[in-house]
């Protein structure tokens, strides 16, 4: 019995620590991701932003030095442009992310931002440069508008109105009886998962980041909700340096630059329609998924 309340303990004590001012959402993950070895280095700077270009050199990455799951991947995401990874599921996709968000050091390469090798600068810095829409959002047992505010420490209760209009949550939020105060969580109200992205993307509004990874859910929300959702999306990412981790081909057909990871390594690269006249991986993953939308549509 002990083992099974552990993970809760964990969760309680991250969720304390996150109360008692570690505001940042990432932070979170960081606590319980982050391995002891990501320290920063002795008088490291904070990465200076210019532009928020992003550089990935060669990157070689294993969990487990037995098993390597990047084996040399490089790519270059211009100021305010939009890369989207597409593979296989274990692929790597998610490991990208977490990488370029420094939760784990890379084996081999190196990713750099703004010409900023991102080892050598403080985590703190490079993990406010960078928003994240996860998958899965976790909501705390508290208010809405906590929820929201957290994104940033200190948003006023105007800057998170903003927000929430921005990802079209407000009108719902309004809607409740107790508005902003309204409890959710485990122990409140029990948000729908388009319901729990908008709050996703309300906070990283806030966070106003020059750089923003999207991972994207795998399971689909119905299919009015889910374009709703990539419209606002889109919003958010227009001027923003932007990776996608797609699972669904549909969501990324205007991304500037689209790669597939296969094994570790990107297997080919290039725009919808480039890869698509290709006729390889990412043809026959498209031509898959458009079989089981009509099928979803019949
Ligand atoms: P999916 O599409 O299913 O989300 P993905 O392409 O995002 O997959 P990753 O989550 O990056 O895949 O995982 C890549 C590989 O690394 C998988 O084989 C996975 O089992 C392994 N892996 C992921 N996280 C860890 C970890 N913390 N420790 C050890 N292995 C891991």
């Amino acid at each position: 019995l002990a083992q099974l309340f552990r993970p809760l303990d964990l969760l309680g004590m991250v969720y304390r620590t996150i109360r008692q001012g570690l505001i940042d959402m990432e932070a979170m993950f960081a606590l319980i991701d982050t391995p002891p070895e990501v320290v920063d280095a002795p008088q490291a700077p904070p990465l200076a932003i210019a532009e928020a270009r992003v550089k990935f050199d060669s990157v070689r990455f294993a969990y487990d030095p037995d098993r390597p799951i990047l084996k040399g991947v490089s790519f270059l995401i211009p100021p305010g442009k939009t890369l989207a990874i597409v593979g296989p599921s274990g692929a790597g996709k998610s490991t990208i992310a977490r990488l370029l968000f420094r939760f784990y050091d890379v084996s081999g390469g190196s990713i750099q931002i703004d010409g900023q090798d991102i080892a050598r600068v403080t985590q703190a810095s490079l993990r406010a440069a960078i928003g994240i829409v996860p998958q899965d959002t976790v909501l705390f047992n508290d208010t809405i508008g906590y929820n929201i505010g957290y994104g940033r420490e200190g948003a006023t209760q105007a800057e998170i109105e903003a927000a929430a209009r921005a990802a079209r949550i407000h009108d719902f939020i309004m809607a409740l009886p107790d508005g902003y105060q309204s409890m959710v969580g485990e122990r409140g109200l029990k948000l729908s998962g388009g319901e729990k992205q908008r709050v996703a993307i309300a906070r990283t509004l806030l966070k106003d980041p020059p750089i923003l990874i999207l991972d994207e859910a795998t399971s689909a929300l119905d299919s009015r909700t889910e374009a709703e959702i990539q419209r606002t999306l889109r919003e958010v990412s227009a001027r923003r340096t932007t990776v996608i981790i797609a699972h669904r081909l549909s969501t990324i057909v205007d991304a500037d630059e689209i790669i597939v990871l296969d094994q570790g390594r990107v297997a080919e690269r290039g725009t919808h329609g480039q890869l698509l006249a290709m006729g390889g991986l990412y043809a026959e993953m498209w031509a898959r998924q458009a079989s089981e939308r009509e099928m979803e549509e019949a």
